[in-house]
């Protein structure tokens, strides 16, 4: 009855091995919905991986709020992207974990306002990159290289690059960001970055030697082996229709003869209207008219696979099932058969999560 995500935990494990393996100094990312698994399920494999030997001794969160839920299941260090800030529950860590907890301090007046609160915190400085989403600017590094020799406090765990992803080579921009640590007087330290493929962290490593570099990783170590994964529906109802028949909420009318699927997995799982397929212009609605397409009439395409072929909803996803169009032709599911869905697993609630 519901939506799955379906691992081959065998093979699953085998790819995140794999990943830490060729990647020292990783650290995994456990932020959102856990990229489909949840937080609580990554942080406890990251430990796992911490067992096996590898050098695992730090996860990344996304947000302050996140930090309960993988604190518990996990014992290293939490490193926390969002920059620090005087507000919100930042300010609301629990003692036990203040020990444990990387900040990042994205702006001077914050590194001077936290080390004031806080005077042993962790921190990394964030560089700002062509993202332009958080950072200090080469001079505000330089600023803040100063207002650390003087004080004394708090205990600097190196620098945080938040690079776009790849479009093209990202090295010239990360050299020309480490030449600004290096003129802040803050070099050598441990550099953590995101979005940079193995070639170039390997040639880093070769240019930087001194320089500790930690790749932080989400995507490509938890959905990296998209074959591992499998995510499903149930069909939960069937209905024949004739051409005319009226359904749904809106009262809309069948275009022609075929059945109603209702499947489990609706807006409450993330499950939204895909694109109308392939052109919409008006002439090629036309078209699709004269050859009796469903696009035509309205009907979007769904995530939903049947057949070998993602199908189109009959209306917009309800909260948590969806109802799809079947003309005649493709062989009809069952009540309780398992259909495939496409989806985006950092935006998909699952049900359920099985791990063999
Ligand atoms: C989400 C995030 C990452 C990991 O991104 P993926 O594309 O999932 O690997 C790394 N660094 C920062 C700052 C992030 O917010």
């Amino acid at each position: 009855m519901a939506l799955t995500l379906t691992v081959d935990g065998d093979r699953w494990r085998q790819h995140l091995r794999a990943v830490a393996e060729a990647t020292p100094g990783l650290v995994p990312v456990c932020k959102g919905n856990g990229y489909g698994f949840g937080l609580g399920r990554l942080a406890r494999r990251a430990g796992w991986l911490r067992d096996q030997g590898f050098d695992v001794d730090t996860i990344a969160v996304g947000t302050y709020e996140e930090l309960p839920e993988v604190a518990q299941r996990y014992s290293g260090d939490l490193l926390v992207l969002t920059p620090w800030r005087p507000f919100g529950a930042a300010l609301e860590l629990p003692a036990e974990l203040s020990g444990r907890v990387v900040h990042t301090v994205s702006r001077e007046q914050d590194l001077v306002d936290l080390l004031g609160r806080q005077p042993g915190a962790r921190f990394v400085l964030e560089h700002l990159t062509s993202m332009l989403r958080h950072g200090m600017t080469g001079r505000q590094l330089r600023t803040a290289a100063d207002h650390l020799a003087g004080a004394r406090a708090g205990r600097l765990e190196g620098i945080a690059l938040h690079l776009p992803l790849a479009q093209g080579s990202h090295l010239g921009e990360v050299h020309r960001l480490l030449n600004d640590v290096v003129a802040a007087g803050l070099a050598p330290t441990t550099i953590w970055v995101s979005h940079l493929t193995p070639e170039e962290l390997a040639t880093l490593r070769a240019s930087y030697a001194d320089f500790r570099i930690r790749p932080r990783i989400g995507t490509d170590l938890w959905l990296g082996d998209r074959g591992a994964l499998r995510v499903t529906a149930t069909v939960l109802d069937v209905h024949e229709v004739d051409r005319g028949d009226v359904f749904g909420y809106r009262g809309r009318t069948a275009p022609k003869a075929g059945h109603l699927l209702v499947v489990s997995g609706g807006t409450a799982h993330g499950i939204g209207l895909e694109s109308p397929t392939g052109d919409s212009s008006l002439k090629a609605r036309a078209a699709t008219l004269a050859r009796g397409g469903l696009d035509a009439v309205g009907f979007v395409r769904s995530p939903f696979t049947i057949d070998g072929k993602q199908r189109l909803f009959a209306e917009p996803p309800h909260m948590q099932a969806s109802m799809l169009f079947l003309p005649h032709g493709p062989r009809v599911p069952q009540v309780g058969e398992e259909v495939e869905v496409r989806v985006r697993y950092t935006a998909t609630g699952f049900d359920r999560v099985l791990v063999s």
